[in-house]
């Protein structure tokens, strides 16, 4: 377990904003977690900094997740159940498990972070979920200061949320999940961009790898690659709002697009209700909106987390004040605003 003081923060997260913490430490077992205190007002978890903004300076700890590892533990035959730890490159578990022969992960390419912060938000990509092939996560309850599980049904799971995200955010430390994988491949291509990309190459019934690589190759083009970019993906969550709401919507815009979400609620496009609102590529200093994709807020260079905090505070207000949609953002933001 090394640990450091007063560390720059700049390099650990993918917006890649300029921070301090007043202390850092790595957890490289559980058995490290058993000598440490968490304290929810300042500390923070964090894995390859993805989803996260940093607003100002951490005043506690910051623990990073660097237990790693993933290996199949059972095999039936059809499935194979994997275990897979917190610290473990999510996008290196994909490939994995493709190579292994294991499918149920492919639509899930190329998602930046961990494995253990995929039960945060329940990572969904290409109209797939975490949880569809997820069948229980280990985690280290800072609170009781002891391991507990949860299965699929205990960790709350809805769209792109999760106990482990709202209520209670910031009570366990996710060592690691385990999921179950299939040897039998069925595609799953409700996405018309997914479709069409396997349409450019010619594959009308694709294998595992070719979805994945289908996946790879929109992802690079569609994404500004947050290497060069600093970016945490979506800012916003598509907003969930009621069938009739959805009706006068589209009454005042023709174009809105909109997808079922459940029997009661229909989701809408941040994105497009942003690019309405005139966002896409505008600029703020070096706070920006993704010219490439308006759900993406950018830093291009030397923005502040205050900045690019209080540019996405505009462009809520702004489609609220247009559309009567109030965008919630998907990012996590630290230290915790009432945002
Ligand atoms: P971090 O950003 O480090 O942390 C996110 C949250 O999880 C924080 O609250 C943190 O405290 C908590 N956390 C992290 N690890 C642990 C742990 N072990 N135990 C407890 N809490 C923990 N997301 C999607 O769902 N689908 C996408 O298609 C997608 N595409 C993206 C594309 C780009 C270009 C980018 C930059 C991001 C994208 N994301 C997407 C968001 C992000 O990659 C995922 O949410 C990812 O799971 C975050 O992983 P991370 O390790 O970077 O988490
Ligand atoms: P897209 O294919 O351009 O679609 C735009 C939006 O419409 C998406 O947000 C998607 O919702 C929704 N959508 C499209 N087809 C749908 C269908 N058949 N059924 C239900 N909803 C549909 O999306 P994109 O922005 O290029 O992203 C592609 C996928 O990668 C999406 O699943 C997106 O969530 C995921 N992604 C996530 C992040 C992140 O940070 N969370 C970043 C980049 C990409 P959903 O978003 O609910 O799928």
């Amino acid at each position: 377990m090394k640990t450091g003081e007063n560390l720059a923060l700049k390099s650990f997260t993918t917006f890649g904003v300029a921070a301090r913490a007043a202390r850092v430490v790595e957890i490289d077992s559980p058995a490290d977690l058993a000598r440490c205190r968490f304290e929810p007002a300042t500390d923070l978890v964090l894995g390859g900094g993805s989803n996260v903004l940093l607003a100002s300076d951490i005043d506690g700890t910051v623990f990073l997740n660097r237990i790693r590892g993933m290996r199949a533990v059972e095999d039936r035959g059809q499935s194979v159940l994997v275990e897979a730890r917190g610290g473990q490159l999510w996008h290196s578990l994909v490939l994995w498990s493709l190579r292994e022969g294991l499918s149920g992960l492919e639509n899930l390419s190329l998602i930046p972070g961990l494995v253990g912060a995929a039960p945060m938000q329940n990572i969904g990509a290409y109209g797939v979920e975490l949880s569809e092939v997820l069948e229980r996560v280990e985690a280290w309850d800072w609170q009781q200061g002891r391991m507990v599980e949860f299965s699929t049904a205990e960790c709350g799971f809805a769209y792109r949320d999760s106990r482990f995200k709202s209520r209670d955010a910031g009570r366990f430390f996710i060592t690691r999940i385990f999921l179950r994988l299939a040897r039998h491949f069925t595609p799953r291509l409700d996405y018309d961009e997914l479709r069409e990309e396997l349409g450019r190459s010619n594959i009308a019934a694709p294998d595992a790898h070719q979805v994945s690589r289908a996946v790879i190759m929109l992802r690079r083009r569609k994404l500004p690659d947050p290497t060069l970019l600093g970016n945490a993906g979506s800012f916003f969550k598509n907003p969930q709002v009621s069938a009739a709401e959805a009706e006068s919507l589209r009454a005042r815009f023709r174009d809105l697009p909109s997808f079922p979400a459940n029997a009661a609620t229909v989701k809408l496009s941040a994105a497009w209700l942003i690019e309405q609102c005139g966002w896409k590529g505008h600029r703020e200093g070096d706070a920006g909106v993704s010219d490439r994709h308006a759900l993406v807020l950018v830093n291009h260079g030397n923005a502040s987390g205050a900045e690019i905090l209080a540019l996405a505070h505009r462009v809520r207000d702004s489609v609220l004040e247009r559309t009567g949609v109030r965008l919630e953002p998907e990012a996590r933001i630290y230290p915790e605003t009432r945002t």
